[in-house]
């Protein structure tokens, strides 16, 4: 029996590698956590859980495995079930020893484990996303940083630190967790030693901000407590200066109905609090019916969420549903969406292969006399959506991505593309390079199939069709071709 202790994804992938090298099979190896990652005030250098692994002298062979393994393996070794490395070693073992499609087994008990573990952690950044509060501390020489503690149940900092350094770019903020704490400087994240409870900064100001953005977009129609307590678990209730206002808000909520109904709902709101419990896309698409986070939802018939299998290799996103996808809750069913579909069976893409989605979940449009009327009896023509609205929707946008793991991402139009690249992304310059982004390692953008219909220049519209033909081939040609080299030789430093 050969003994492992890791603590981190990369100590496990030398681990791994090394005992492949020897051809060790997973029944003779027992795998444990090393201690966990020190605090600040152990002895230990910070630098230590990061430690490089211990040299190995003999070097082993490149071994393949597929990427959608190594993506899944980052992900469950965020869990804190101690049984992970175990599990990752033995399907790490079976793809490649003869069952390369295991990870297509969905019923198998090792892919099932991780597939939960996977879940799990998943669940675990959207709650970190939703329950982090930042309060504003001033250093002795007056510069303003911002600081939040956070417990999670597993040790996600690394997964959900990108999503805050985009959301809160412009702010020097630091996130404590008892596992580990990232601090964002304005131009990259640096990671550092848990911090325990203790250490974390008091109330201030900046709670009283929170109070009043808690109280503004508290929904009492909506108020259900026991839903409310597992989507804000009652142990995040200490670290949420808005906690104390609970109480409050649930004697006053009788009254608040009657005024809500009395007035638009406040905007300073995002589908994040429409968020289920479960990140299935069935839950998804059930409680994004009941989305009122921005005002589109108002004019527009009904939310229409994206479709498609949660086995999808391909992500297509859209900017919103039009007025035919509207009427009909379906995404991507009107004549830009037939394109579509035109066009990805020229490139050899089965539709199930694909789910559609939009950036923006209600249609927004303005509606006039008109002739050339809607099935409703008025043109609705069109508007695109402002940066608050995406901003509002962007929540439904992450749990589908978050759900499906796709493994290539094609943003349809600049309004898309902008909002999964950043706002720089010029389609003129970089329509149809694939890109990494946070959420999928094959990313691009192309032409929106409407843009392809509105060119009146005929030569030019059958140019941007075949280039979105084109685009849509590569990309899938990539995930066809087979996958590099994931796990090297174990080096001999
Ligand atoms: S557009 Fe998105 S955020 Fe706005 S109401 Fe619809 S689903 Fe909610």
């Amino acid at each position: 029996m050969r003994f492992a202790e890791v603590d981190s994804f990369d100590q496990w992938r030398a681990e791994a590698r090394r005992l492949l090298a020897l051809d060790v099979p997973p029944a003779d190896v027992h795998w444990s956590t090393a201690s966990a990652q020190p605090s600040l005030f152990d002895d230990a250098p910070a630098e230590a859980s990061h430690r490089p692994h211990r040299s190995v002298s003999t070097p082993s062979p490149a071994f393949t495995v597929p990427p959608a393994f190594l993506e899944l393996a980052r992900e469950v070794a965020c869990h804190r079930d101690p049984i992970r490395w175990q599990v990752l070693y033995s399907v790490l073992w079976r793809l490649l020893h003869g069952e390369r499609a295991l990870l297509k087994v969905t019923v198998d008990n090792d892919v099932l484990r991780l597939t939960r573990m996977r879940k799990e952690v998943t669940r675990d950044v959207h709650k970190m996303k939703a329950f982090v509060r930042f309060r504003k501390v001033t250093d002795g020489d007056g510069e303003e940083s911002y600081v939040a503690w956070h417990r999670p149940d597993h040790q996600i900092v690394r997964l959900a630190a990108p999503f805050f350094s985009r959301r809160f770019p412009a702010m020097h903020w630091s996130i404590l967790t008892p596992d580990e704490s990232v601090r964002w400087d304005q131009r990259e994240l640096h990671y550092g030693p848990g911090v325990p409870v203790s250490e974390a900064p008091n109330a201030d100001a900046l709670e009283e901000v929170w109070k009043t953005y808690y109280a503004s977009i508290f929904n009492p129609a909506r108020l259900k407590v026991r839903a409310m307590k597992r989507e804000m678990p009652v142990r995040h209730w200490a670290t949420l200066p808005e906690a104390g206002l609970i109480e409050e808000l649930l004697r006053e909520a009788p009254k608040r109905v009657g005024e809500m109904i009395e007035r638009t709902e406040g905007f300073e709101q995002t589908a994040m609090h429409y968020m289920p419990a479960e990140l299935d896309l069935a839950s998804l698409r059930m409680a994004a019916n009941c989305c009122t986070a921005c005002p589109l939802h108002g004019p527009a018939t009904q939310t229409v969420f994206g479709e498609g299998g949660e086995n999808a290799r391909l992500m297509i996103v859209g900017e919103q549903p039009g007025d035919q996808e509207d009427v009909a809750g379906k995404p991507f069913i009107g004549p830009a969406g037939q394109l579509l579909d035109e066009i990805l069976g020229r490139a050899g893409i089965a539709r199930h292969d694909v789910y559609v989605t939009n950036v923006v979940k209600h249609f927004k449009y303005v509606a006039t006399d008109s002739p050339g009327a809607s099935s409703r009896g008025t043109h609705r023509l069109h508007q695109k959506p402002n940066s608050r609205e995406i901003f509002a929707c962007r929540p439904w946008l992450e749990a589908e991505i978050a759900t499906i793991r796709p493994e290539a991402m094609v943003c349809l139009g600049v309004t898309a593309a902008q909002a999964l690249f950043g706002r720089d992304f010029r389609m003129t310059q970089q329509r149809g390079e694939v890109l990494p982004t946070e959420w999928c390692a094959n990313t691009m953008a192309t032409w929106h199939p409407a843009a392809i219909l509105r060119m009146p220049d005929p030569a030019r519209r059958d140019q941007m069709r075949e280039q979105l033909a084109g685009d849509l081939r590569f990309l899938w040609s990539m995930l066809d071709r087979p996958p590099s080299s994931e796990l090297p030789p174990a080096s001999s430093h």
